[in-house]
């Protein structure tokens, strides 16, 4: 834990957290803690053990070792009260296809014991932009805006925790955006997890990301960190056909430059991978003034950044 923090400082605090089905450990001891109005990737391959966590936090689920707190409330021992602070979006929301929409959102807030039902649906129903759908059936509501009276049902009661699976799922790109739009504009008075299969949603939406893969936490980072790498990739073509050349040239800068990869091509150009090591900085500047103090043209000159993409596969593919 943070210096001085204790878990109630968190909204969500996980800590060594086991779920076993028979003989199958599904979650292996996960920790993590969610502070005030984040916005949350949780991200993983099928399977990982994302919607059990989900169904573990709401309290849907009981779990077999660890600590599970909502607003410092222990799910497992007082789960009405944990529960009062969380608004649950599931991946296939249980919505009565045969109501209108207030006559769902009028349901849910019966259940959740709303005092003031009308205020509260007038207040969902605006924060989703459904006033104009109010009075339909479900049943006869677009994708986009059945997932929106799936948020509303999340927002009833306005819990400060929702927990949402997989909200933008088969909606189209239109949808998609004004549902992120949504999502972000709901990070003001929430705090949100999200879990999606789609990489460019985390990067649109989120503050922070966790990957869980096999039951286990393999990241939790922002996006910034998790792509900073230690080593720094450059690629750059040179005019020059002399590879003794180059490769002498770079001898001396040995301690912080490293020619990975060097092939002559027929057209008198050398293509060079270089890795920058040891987090030595003005990399780019540095290795160009390399080339043009001794005299060799540089062509192409990039920069290998590291994608989410490829940091997910490399995180998931490490642990099969
Ligand atoms: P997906 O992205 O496919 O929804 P997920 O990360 O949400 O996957 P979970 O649904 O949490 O994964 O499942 C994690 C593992 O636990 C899977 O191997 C799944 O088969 C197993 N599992 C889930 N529920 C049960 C159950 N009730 N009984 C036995 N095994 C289960």
């Amino acid at each position: 834990m943070e210096k001085g923090l204790k878990t109630n400082d968190y909204v969500i605090f996980v800590e060594n957290l086991f779920k076993r089905y028979g003989k199958f450990d599904v979650l292996k001891g996960i920790s993590f803690k969610i502070k005030d109005n984040e916005i949350i990737g949780f991200l993983g391959p099928n399977g990982a053990g994302k919607t059990t966590t989900m169904n573990i936090l709401t309290g849907c689920i009981s779990y077999v070792e660890g600590v599970v707190e909502v607003f410092g409330c222990d799910v497992f021992n007082n789960p009405i009260k944990a529960k009062k602070n969380i608004g649950y979006l599931p991946e296939n929301p249980p919505l009565y296809q045969n109501m209108t929409v207030y006559e769902y959102l009028k349901f849910v807030c019966e259940i959740k014991k709303v005092k003031e039902i009308k205020k509260e649906i007038e207040r969902v129903v605006e924060l989703c932009s459904l006033k104009e759908k109010k009075d339909k059936l479900i049943f006869s509501l677009s994708k986009g805006f059945k997932q929106r009276v799936g948020i509303a049902q999340a927002l009833v009661s306005n819990p400060k925790v929702l927990i949402l699976d997989e909200p933008t799922s088969g909606l189209d790109p239109a949808q998609i955006v004004q549902v992120r739009q949504l999502i972000r504009s709901l990070k003001k008075e929430h705090t949100i997890i999200l879990s999606t299969h789609i990489l460019s949603e985390i990067q649109a939406v989120c503050d922070r990301i966790i990957i869980i893969n096999n039951g286990e936490i393999v990241a939790d980072a922002t996006e910034e960190e998790l792509l900073k790498s230690d080593e720094n990739i450059y690629f750059v073509k040179v005019f020059c056909s002399l590879e003794e050349k180059v490769r002498n040239i770079f001898a001396e800068y040995v301690e912080y430059l490293e020619i990975k990869e060097l092939s002559v091509n027929s057209d008198g150009t050398i293509d060079i991978k270089i890795i920058v090591k040891n987090g030595y900085k003005g990399e780019n500047l540095a290795i160009s003034n390399i080339f043009l103090k001794n005299n060799i043209p540089i062509l192409k000159f990039y920069e290998n950044t590291l994608t989410l993409e490829q940091l997910f596969i490399q995180l998931i593919e490490k642990k099969i």
